[in-house]
């Protein structure tokens, strides 16, 4: 193996970062402005106008949510919610009072008074749980922008109102990529994060190109300059040709479709699944041709919770996303609890490398009722509804793991289990492990995490976070080789199976469904549907055979020419 696996290009004009969502845009720069911070702790100058000074945070707040108020109505859905709801936030008289209250009794300044209002408010809110403590999280970007009409700095965050453009940040928050419009960001740029980061996964979601990991980014791409990004190849290109431009156009004009079922060109079946996390996802998925779930994260129903939901509102949960798929295939993996996932009823506080803690499965070595409970409301909601539920474990690492899994299955009635193949034990062990379980699907952004030991969050570790890593293809290899061994079907559900090209190479090792975000199942299909069998395994050869991602990637793109036919 070479020691210097980060892809490279000699052409200047080209920085190189990891492709993590496909497609080719171009468009002027624009560059995310980043918080103002914390004010100086300072007080006011002797002899300032104290009522003055406290005077100008009412008017400011006003301002705040008057921009929030007309950037909700110019869009729709849950992008609007989430708008009017931080503009509710900028409107709370506490903030506000608080705030102006301290510039009296403190003699702060204006922005500090914000700042530390800020920091009780929040306080207050997480301390009553629930809801109310999700919205601490609006109380800072409130605060944010309030110190910035204050302090005449930038409006931090995406811009609003502008033409479409390719945004470049050192990283996203998560809110900010749930806020981007596909109609007006082009592609995303981020010297950070990774292919599995938030940024990526949503990116894939919306559709938007995007390239990670770029070195040079924010810096080396100026506001306003146009640049070319092209999401498959992780590169963007500064200064590009019109021949270049014009081909970026007409990508973004063409809009494909899925129509199932997914087979290569020799009508080889491979069934194209959706990953979904709440109802809206399911029936998203379901409009767009999805052949099932391949995996549905439950955690959904957990998340900012101190305790555990009741079994009847998970059957209600569960329900909703079952009633999209009638006489589907629907797989539900059971909670993933851990790590970036901490819940205060399952998981220790006090571990000192939770990634490699008490996470998924492990779980329920600590709150058995806590599984028994979700079998249960599972196998009572596939009672009521027409999906053909599976049911999967994360995080499984031993046999006896999956005999314990499958046969807590079976006491709820729930007839087909599976596990993820997250750990490259399980790979290792894929024989013994499918002798007990009915199925394998494989996470393959834990499953890289885990093999190449890099954290899946850090973007300074791109390259080592690449599901191409020859490495993690041959673990793949060798879950496919212990399903056939035990004539258990394997499938992908990380999102490797999202890239097309890694696709043709998933099924040339055998892999027999592939689970992805519902965006990317069109172009899947399409680059599927142009490869035959033989060409699936020879590709797979050639990615298992390579000696770093770079070279996997390159060798296997190079040997498809509907890559480029379609703009991918
Ligand atoms: C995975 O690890 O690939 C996976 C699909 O699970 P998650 O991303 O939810 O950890
Ligand atoms: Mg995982």
């Amino acid at each position: 193996m070479r020691i210097d696996d980060q892809p490279t290009t000699a052409d200047p004009r080209t920085l190189q970062g990891v492709g993590v969502s496909p497609g080719l845009a171009a468009g002027p720069v624009v560059l995310l402005a980043p918080p103002p911070g914390e004010p100086a702790a300072e007080p006011l100058a002797e002899g300032a106008d104290v009522e003055a000074e406290a005077a100008r945070i009412r008017p400011a707040a006003e301002q705040v949510a008057a921009a929030l108020t007309a950037a909700a109505a110019s869009v729709t859905g849950e992008r609007r919610d989430l708008l009017e709801t931080t503009a509710q936030m900028a409107q709370d008289p506490s903030l506000v009072k608080t705030a102006a209250k301290r510039v009296r009794t403190d003699r702060l300044t204006a922005p500090r008074a914000v700042w530390e209002a800020a920091a009780t408010v929040a306080e207050q809110l997480r301390a009553l749980g629930g809801y109310m403590a999700e919205r601490a999280r609006d109380v800072a970007d409130v605060r944010d922008r309030l110190i910035a009409e204050l302090t005449g700095a930038p409006v931090p965050g995406v811009p609003r109102g502008v033409d479409p453009f390719v945004l470049v940040a050192t990283d996203l928050a998560p809110a900010d990529t749930a806020l981007l419009d596909p109609a007006q960001v082009r592609a995303i740029v981020t010297a950070e994060g990774g292919p599995t980061s938030h940024t990526a996964i949503l990116a894939r979601a919306l559709g938007i190109p995007a390239v990670v990991g770029v070195t040079g980014a924010p810096t080396a791409l100026p506001a306003g300059a146009v640049v070319l990004v092209d999401g498959s190849a992780g590169t963007v290109r500064t200064d590009p040709g019109p021949e270049e431009l014009a081909a970026a156009e007409r990508r973004a004009t063409l809009e494909r479709t899925f129509t199932p079922p997914g087979r290569t060109a020799d009508g080889h079946p491979v069934q194209l699944l959706a990953n979904v996390g709440d109802p809206a996802a399911a029936a998203g998925a379901a409009a767009a041709g999805a052949e099932g779930v391949g995996l549905f994260r439950t955690e959904f129903c957990f998340l900012d919770r101190a305790q555990e939901p009741g079994v009847a509102e998970q059957v209600a949960a569960y329900r909703a996303v079952l009633t999209h798929f009638p006489g589907k295939k629907v797989v539900v993996r059971t909670l993933d609890a851990g790590a970036d996932k901490p819940l205060p009823f399952v998981t220790a506080d006090d571990e000192p490398n939770p990634a490699l803690g008490v996470r998924g499965l492990r779980t329920a070595r600590r709150a058995p009722e806590v599984l028994d409970h979700q079998l249960q409301a599972i196998a009572e909601a596939a009672g009521a509804e027409q999906a053909e539920v599976w049911v999967m474990a994360p995080m499984v690492a031993t046999a006896q793991e999956t005999e314990d899994f499958v046969a807590a299955c079976a006491r709820h009635g729930l007839p087909t289990a599976g596990v993820m193949v997250e750990t490259p034990a399980a790979a290792l062990l894929s024989g013994p492990v499918l002798a007990r379980a009915h199925f394998a699907s494989i996470g393959t952004n834990d499953l890289t995490q885990y093999t190449m030991a890099a954290d899946r969050m850090l973007g300074s570790l791109a390259e080592l976070t690449d599901s191409w890593q020859p490495a993690v293809l041959r673990l793949i290899s060798a879950t496919c080789a212990g399903g056939a061994q035990q004539s258990r079907p394997v499938g992908v559900c990380g999102e490797a199976a999202a890239d097309p090209a890694l696709a043709t190479v998933l099924v040339g090792l055998g892999v027999s469904s592939l689970s992805m975000t519902p965006r990317a199942l069109a172009d899947v299909a399409a680059v599927l549907a142009a490869t035959d069998l033989a060409t699936c395994r020879r590709l797979a050869q050639l990615a298992v055979d390579a000696e770093s991602a770079a070279e996997a990637r390159a060798r296997v793109r190079a040997e498809l020419p509907v890559l480029a036919d379609l703009g991918l």
